[in-house]
């Protein structure tokens, strides 16, 4: 059987536009799962990766891990979903599932390399793996997760990042109704960790550079919002927060949101990949049995019952849908912080170009 040829959008450049163009997926084996991609969102990570703002972007590339589908064509082992199932895969294709991590259902700290669902090294037919800004997509069952039927399915897209990136944190420190919790930044991975949070039970505040997103904090769920510039706002709360999850992209100060941990509390670094500037004082952190973290997206299981939990309680992402031939602009967009709360290319517009 041969590869099928499927139409997608790819930068080919650091400082190209992205555009359309024609890529490679495998032949369904027997364990995996073709997708019909009808929705995919769009994260900063795309944009970062488009323009190898962390290196190592392998050109062409094709960005898009908040996938949301239906099934096509399912090989003869697979047990989990079946043609004509909706079906949603987020940043991770595959990894060792032996080592430790993976053992654990930590495949995103699979010891021996988890694939990137895009900029990854395709196992399969060799190159990069190529993600959700395309017209279908192959991935062995394991990694392919089940939809709540309730939800809507645009909507559903970025908690297969930006919701599972926010919602493993939180489980792991524990966030539950005696929480107070903090969320730097509100954009799509900052949005969805305030309902989260919300849905956990905690209460939570959230940290933005300026008035202009107040209200929508507050309507997403948020008991409060402090303005981060502004330093009678930041003494205001000064010790209060138990867990803090800063989405913040670029290099910034932490200082300031140490100061405003509680004793033993945890500020969680999931934005920013790089050195600190200015450099991270520890005095408050030993006087106050403080830490820095960092975590990166999900295990599949846990990805299972985030999708699972915002079923429950009906949890989506806030949308605004654009074409595949819209995303260049949306990146400029998000640059500027200037979407509400997160960009789903509707994929009916690459298919009927
Ligand atoms: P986004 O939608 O662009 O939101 C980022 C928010 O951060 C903005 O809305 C803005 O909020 C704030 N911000 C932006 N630039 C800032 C600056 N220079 N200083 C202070 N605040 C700034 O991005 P996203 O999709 O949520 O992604 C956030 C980051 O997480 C990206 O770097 C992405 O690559 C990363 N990420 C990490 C993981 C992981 O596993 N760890 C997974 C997905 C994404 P205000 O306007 O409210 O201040
Ligand atoms: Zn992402
Ligand atoms: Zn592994």
């Amino acid at each position: 059987m041969e590869a099928t040829t499927v139409k997608a959008f790819a930068a080919e450049a650091a400082d190209k536009a992205l555009k359309q163009t024609e890529i490679k997926r495998r032949v369904v084996g027997e364990t995996d799962i073709e997708i019909d991609i009808l929705y995919c969102g769009v994260c900063h990570s795309d944009l970062h990766t488009a323009r190898n703002d962390w290196g190592g972007t392998v050109y062409p590339a094709v960005p898009g891990h908040e996938i949301v589908g239906k099934v096509t064509k399912v090989g003869n082992k697979v047990t989990k979903l079946k043609v004509g199932d909706f079906a949603a895969v987020g940043c991770l294709v595959d990894s060792c599932r032996t080592c430790s991590s993976c053992q654990q259902d930590l495949e995103q700290y699979c010891l021996n390399g988890f694939t990137g669902t895009y900029n990854g090294k395709d196992k399969h037919i060799g190159g990069t793996t190529f993600g959700g800004y395309s017209e279908k997509v192959i991935v062995a069952e394991h990694f392919v997760l089940k939809v709540p039927p309730n939800l809507d399915l645009a909507a559903t897209a970025p908690l297969l990042c930006a919701g599972i990136t926010t919602w493993s944190p939180l489980r792991h420190w524990k966030v539950g109704k005696d929480s107070k919790v903090a969320v730097i930044g509100l954009g799509g991975l900052g949005h969805m960790a305030i309902k989260l949070a919300k849905g956990l039970g905690a209460e939570v505040t959230l940290f933005s550079r300026t008035t202009s997103k107040q209200k929508d904090a507050l309507d997403l769920g948020a008991d409060k919002v402090v303005i981060s510039t502004d330093d009678g706002q930041m003494k205001s709360v000064s010790g209060q927060f138990d867990v803090i999850i800063d989405t913040v992209p670029y290099i910034h100060d932490v200082n300031p949101y140490i100061a405003t941990l509680n004793i033993s509390g945890t500020l969680v670094l999931v934005g920013y990949l790089g050195g600190l500037e200015p450099i991270l004082n520890t005095v408050p952190m030993i006087l106050g049995r403080k830490s820095v973290a960092g975590s990166l997206i999900g295990g599949i299981a846990e990805t299972q019952e985030m999708l699972d939990f915002c079923g429950k309680h009906n949890i989506v992402s806030e949308i605004e849908i654009i074409k595949m031939q819209e995303i260049n602009e949306a990146y400029e967009r998000m640059l500027k912080s200037d979407v509400k709360y997160r960009f789903v290319i509707d994929m009916a517009s690459l298919k009927n170009q």
